[in-house]
């Protein structure tokens, strides 16, 4: 049955005050445990969360890529494993069925993911194709209408607790780079579909990452998403494209809880006499991580406009993931410096935050490989042309 789509301000407002009085109270102990409690999880599928960004017809919120934004900038104040549990649901594990699935597909699947019954993942990275994704060797071997998988992903975020997977494989022996490369929807229980235990990470404690391993694992044609081999790299940047403004929305997020953290403490700590805000170093901390918060929300709220217009935002994706992720990681050090020695003494905010966020830095594309991707962009853009007008393009850009 079709969703009928709640007011924005309503559901931030309601979002907000799920994470304030139940996801942050509760941070300590999911940071220690390593395990978000399902009562929570169920919570989350009450909120809808799992679905926002999936069509109303398939029972999800149907948000656009603005409203995505601003949801993930409220919901990523609280520890970010929070997000991560429903964030591949609403991001990356649901994207290609959206952008490149048949109607079959996404009849079958996008109803689970979007209330929450079955949790999804997006198998990329292997141990030997990172940042170079294109150089995956897991290989979908045609046998008759069914293929044969073999080949072992890593670092993939929710795989340990996952019902449904895509899987990114080699369908063309001969191919090379980001050709002959098919994306599988498996489910769990496939037989030649098995998952790793969680790993030992620096952060961002509760959200399981795990491996993916694939030994002759028989799936039929029809598992590949789109129905038409051979596209799967594409699909994969497409999702990828979207997801960029996703996490440079979940990197606001956290920022702006650890400038309201700073500014709490400058209250509270004193030293020489006074509280620790008084010093003007210190408020050049505050100041600073400020000005860039705001600098990030109107450059990833900008871009997902942009977006929504149907304009191609590839280069504005890839420097919302930079400067968010790298301004997050900014405010992160100035907030364990404010709190002094307990900003780093494990079981506060700062110190924890601070391991949370490192990643951000790292997946769906490394700062240096932002930075390459942008560059690259821009002289083919145009930017490095003699008749190209710069100035022009700011003085009338919206
Ligand atoms: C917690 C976590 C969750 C993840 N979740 C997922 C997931 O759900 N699905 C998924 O598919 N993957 C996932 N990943 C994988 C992630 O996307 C990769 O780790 C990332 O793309 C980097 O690849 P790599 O780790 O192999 O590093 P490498 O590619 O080996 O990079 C190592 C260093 O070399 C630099 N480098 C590499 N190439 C170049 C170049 N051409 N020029 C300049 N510098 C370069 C990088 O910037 C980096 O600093 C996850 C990773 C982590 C840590």
């Amino acid at each position: 049955m079709e969703n009928q789509k709640q007011p924005l301000n309503e559901m931030l407002s309601e979002l907000y005050r799920f994470i304030k009085e139940e996801c942050i109270p509760i941070e300590e102990e999911v940071d220690r445990t390593d395990e978000i409690p399902e009562s929570v999880v169920q919570r989350m599928r009450e909120l809808g969360l799992f679905g926002h960004s999936i069509p109303t017809e398939y029972g999800g919120g149907g948000l656009n890529t603005e409203e995505l934004a601003r949801v993930n900038m409220v919901v990523s104040q609280a520890a970010p494993a929070f997000r991560a549990r429903f964030g591949g649901n609403t991001g990356i594990a649901s994207e290609s069925l959206i952008v490149d699935g048949t109607p079959e597909q996404r009849q079958q699947y996008l109803p689970g993911l979007a209330d929450g019954s079955v949790t999804g993942c997006f198998a990329l990275t292997e141990p030997g194709a990172g940042s170079d994704a294109t150089a995956l060797i897991t290989t979908a071997r045609r046998d008759g209408d069914h293929y044969v998988l073999n080949g072992r992903k890593c670092y993939i975020t929710n795989a340990p607790l996952a019902g449904l997977f895509t899987v990114f494989a080699r369908t063309d022996p001969e191919s090379q780079g980001a050709k002959g490369i098919s994306a599988f929807l498996i489910e769990r229980g496939t037989p030649g579909l098995s998952t790793g235990p969680a790993y030992r990470k620096m952060g961002q404690h509760g959200s399981p990452v795990g491996e993916v391993i694939l030994e002759d694992c028989r799936v039929h044609g029809s598992a590949i998403v789109g129905g038409v081999p051979g596209q799967g790299f594409r699909t994969a940047m497409r999702a990828l494209n979207k997801q960029r403004i996703n996490l440079a929305g979940l990197c606001v997020g956290p920022a702006i809880r650890l400038v309201d953290e700073m500014m709490k403490r400058g209250q509270v700590r004193e030293q020489s006499g006074q509280p620790i805000g008084n010093f003007q170093l210190m408020q050049q901390l505050v100041a600073d991580s400020n000005v860039e918060v705001h600098a990030a929300r109107a450059l990833v709220l900008q871009t997902a406009r942009k977006r929504d217009r149907g304009e191609d935002v590839t280069m504005e994706a890839s420097m919302c993931k930079l400067f968010a992720s790298e301004m997050c990681n900014r405010v992160a050090d100035r907030a364990v410096q404010l709190f002094g020695g307990g900003g780093y003494i494990a079981d506060n905010v700062a110190e924890r935050m601070y391991r949370d966020v490192r990643v951000f830095r790292l997946y769906e594309g490394t700062s240096q490989i932002h930075q390459l991707n942008i560059a690259k962009l821009m002289a083919r853009n145009g930017f490095d042309h003699p008749e190209y007008n710069m100035m022009h393009e700011f003085a009338t850009m919206q």
